[in-house]
């Protein structure tokens, strides 16, 4: 596929929304909801976010004012794309009650065609790393595969850093390196102006139909090195690579024990990571026994109930259950699936409501091994 890339104002912006909504696309961006900038349905750049920024830190968030008019200017989200995905709820199966037996009936509904607009770079890793899970393990996951298939994605590269953000250290941002089919670098120099880049023949597609000139060279250096000064304004990180014989050396770290008793099992954590994908599965039937369901629904390591097994649950403490987040999120995930669980999104750190730090339980591990 060739390159394309190009330059356009908000006129182009809101061009391309247009075109989304126009090929069908319930379009999916960043607003203004309530106490945070959320992830929802946009009708037009009108509903986008300029002017505003999020301050983050451990167990804290909020709206702020920011330096400057740009529409892509909060930090991540507060929730992550991957209840579009991935979703929160699914039915898995029906069956009705007939002439003393029972039928399977096959129902899936028509995945919606989301155009996920202006998400970060972290979050567009964090769908490659579903990908990996839920398309290309051992299972299709069908529900996932076919929102997969009807989805397009516009990474917005991030020109700013969230206190709690990580990505550079993680290599999954703050500059989107694949996995968008358009990506969108801001800058503003008295307006607005886009650097549109494709990443897919789809995306190309697209911008082919906008009116906009191609993206000259020094264009393309200054919206980059926009992304590289935000990477260099990152205070957080995690050492990736060394994570996975860190932990495997600390299983019984005394670390262990401080943070088991300041996490309030909560699950925060796992649902606004854009990585866990962990779910239960629901059964249920009319009174009449006629109809039953099955449904899939999210479920979080960090409650008793998900490691149960036959007498009992697995991981009864706390303390326990967060090793094994952790483990699994910077190690583990390794072992299964040749990368990190982790982008580093901040989330977990920002929506933790005793401010655990992910980054900082992972360097108390590091820098006080007890081999
Ligand atoms: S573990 Fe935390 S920082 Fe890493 S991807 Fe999940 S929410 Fe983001
Ligand atoms: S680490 Fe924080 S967000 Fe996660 S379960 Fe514990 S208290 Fe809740």
């Amino acid at each position: 596929m060739k390159k394309q890339a190009v330059r356009f104002d908000d006129t182009g912006l809101t061009c391309l929304i247009e075109l989304l909504r126009g090929e069908g696309y319930e379009v999916i961006g960043p607003r203004k909801s309530g106490p945070a900038v959320r992830l929802a349905r946009i009708e037009s750049a009108a509903d986008l976010t300029p002017g505003i920024d999020s301050e983050t830190s451990p167990g804290r968030y909020r709206m702020a004012g920011a330096p400057d008019a740009r529409i892509f200017g909060a930090g991540p989200a507060a929730e992550s794309p991957k209840r579009y995905l991935h979703a929160p709820e699914a039915r898995l199966a029906v069956a009705e009650r007939e002439n003393g037996a029972f039928r399977i009936i096959r129902d899936t509904p028509a995945a919606p065609k989301t155009a996920l607009f202006g998400i970060r770079p972290c979050d567009v890793a964090g769908i490659a790393r579903l990908d990996r899970v839920l398309l290309r393990d051992r299972y299709k996951d069908p529900d996932y595969e076919a929102r997969r298939e009807q989805t397009f994605i516009v990474a917005a590269n991030c020109v700013r850093s969230s206190e709690t953000c990580f990505c550079a250290s993680m290599e999954t941002g703050p500059r989107a390196a694949s996995g968008f089919d358009i990506a969108l670098t801001e800058s503003v120099n008295g307006r607005r102006e886009y650097l549109a880049e494709a990443g897919s023949t789809k995306g190309a597609a697209m911008l082919a139909q906008i009116k906009a000139e191609p993206a000259a060279a020094d264009f393309v250096k200054a919206s980059h090195a926009q992304c590289e000064a935000a990477s260099a304004q990152q205070t957080r990180s995690v050492d990736y690579r060394r994570a996975r014989k860190v932990i495997l050396r600390n299983f019984e770290h005394r670390r262990w024990d401080a943070v088991g008793k300041r996490c309030l099992a909560c699950g925060n954590c796992t649902m606004s990571c854009p990585t866990c994908f962990c779910v239960n599965t629901k059964d249920s039937s009319s009174p009449d026994l006629s109809h039953a369901e099955r449904r899939r629904l999210w479920d979080s390591c960090f409650t008793q109930a998900f490691s149960y097994i036959h007498g009992g649950s697995v991981r009864t403490s706390t303390k326990s259950r967060y090793r094994q987040w952790l483990s699994h999120k910077l190690a583990h995930w390794q072992d299964q699936f040749g990368e990190t669980g982790c982008v580093g999104c901040g989330r977990c750190i920002t929506w933790c409501p005793a401010g655990i730090d992910i980054t900082e339980e992972f360097a108390a591990l590091d820098s006080s091994s007890q081999s």
